[in-house]
């Protein structure tokens, strides 16, 4: 497996509304994108620091991993999205090999149609870590 950079990082927010200002206003980055992501039942944000992207992420059901996850946490910090070169299933299975849980066994589609897997925090030194490719 290759990593060639930081992808994004993911943040959990109540309301990407309320959370903007902060990061256009104060912060004078520009938000590009909003998606809402269905199967993940979440609506995701996307502002650029130079390479590195920050995904908002706002829960649109209390089902939601994101809405459990502000329950838990509160707002911050969500995971590290690592961009990987020779793709996301062959990182998979070298991930396995190296005895480290997945959440995804398999890629799957996420915002900005990205390939996307998620590594188990508990094998991760505790970042939730998602794998992706586009
Ligand atoms: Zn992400």
């Amino acid at each position: 497996m290759k990593i060639s950079h930081i992808e994004h990082l993911g943040i959990a927010v109540k309301s990407i509304e309320a959370a903007l200002p902060y990061y256009e206003k104060v912060l004078g980055l520009k938000c590009y994108n909003i998606e809402t992501v269905e199967d993940q039942k979440v609506r995701t944000a996307f502002l650029k620091v130079g390479d590195v992207k920050l995904e908002l992420l706002e829960p649109t059901s209390p089902e939601s991993t994101i809405a459990k996850f502000i329950e838990k946490k509160g707002q911050g910090i969500h995971h590290l999205a690592f961009a990987v070169e020779d793709g996301v299933q062959n990182a998979l299975n070298e991930m396995e090999a190296n005895e480290i849980r997945l959440i995804d066994k398999a890629p799957r589609g996420g915002a900005e149609g990205l390939h996307i897997a998620f590594l188990h925090p508990k094998s991760t030194q505790g970042i939730l870590t998602e794998l992706c490719e586009k």
